[in-house]
């Protein structure tokens, strides 16, 4: 398995958290911290705070990202933002899939899946979020789970297309709750995720393919969970939030 054939990406997953004058202030104090960041470095902000966040950036190698998009174009949708209206703004990649998004808004696999396709095809990199139950791991089905989020997400999506597809593996009981997966956890699931795409798709494909983990990742254990050789960036909430613990995970990306 060799790790320089994949894209490092930190990605900072902002919730719904900061106003758009916050924003700016977040980036700009991300700004010099990351600015020899040896891998992408992107922020994932609400939909209000997007154009704060593209004009605090602008000449940084700082990306900035949504957090869900609609599958239709437009449309009587109350509520949704579609794909084309964010590249119109100039944003470039979107979180699906996010476990929040399941549990608290009705998201299915096969809702992700039309989102996702939807997001491709606008020309959009998509952080496709999948990650089992606490119940679920101990019924010892995480392995299933996970790839069967995998397929039914990926389902319709060409290979040249999987050059834009990130995925974040996230297991829930680890998402804002201070649980880390164990590093070994964590490669194990990156590692079965790879292999499930390289049955999907080819060897070269699965190589290819950044996989990030998420929960609960912090600027003290982000070092060791970047090391495994499955795991190739971070999918960041609440650290996120906080410029110097943000930092201090982009130069563990960078070192990993
Ligand atoms: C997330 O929101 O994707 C996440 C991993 O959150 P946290 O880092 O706070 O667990």
């Amino acid at each position: 398995m060799n790790k320089t054939l994949r894209r490092a990406v930190i990605a900072g997953n902002w919730k719904m958290n900061k106003t758009p004058a916050e924003a700016k202030a977040l980036v700009e104090a991300i700004r010099p911290l990351v600015k020899d960041a040896g891998c992408t470095v992107l922020v994932c902000t609400p939909f209000v705070d997007l154009a704060a966040a593209l004009q605090a950036a602008e000449g940084s190698n700082i990306e900035v990202g949504a957090q869900n998009c609609h599958f239709e174009a437009s449309g009587a949708f109350t509520g949704e933002i579609s794909a084309p209206m964010l590249t119109s703004m100039g944003i470039r990649t979107v979180i699906l899939g996010h476990s929040e998004r399941r549990q608290y808004f009705g998201e299915t696999d096969q809702t992700v899946n039309l989102r996702l396709k939807a997001a491709l095809a606008a020309g959009m990199q998509v952080i496709l979020c999948v990650g089992e139950k606490l119940e679920e791991r101990e019924e010892g089905i995480t392995g299933e789970i996970v790839s069967m989020q995998v397929k039914i997400a990926l389902q319709g999506v060409s290979k040249e297309e999987m050059a834009r597809v990130i995925i974040a593996y996230e297991p829930v009981w680890a998402i804002g709750t201070g649980k880390t997966a164990t590093s070994a956890q964590a490669n194990e699931v990156c590692h079965e995720i790879r292999e499930v795409v390289a049955g999907l798709y080819d060897r070269a494909t699965a190589d290819g393919l950044t996989i990030q983990y998420g929960g609960s990742m912090n600027a003290k254990n982000a070092a060791e969970l970047l090391a495994q050789p499955d795991v190739d960036g971070g999918l960041i909430g609440g650290a996120s939030l906080k410029a110097e613990d943000f930092a201090v995970i982009v130069k563990a990306a960078t070192e990993g």
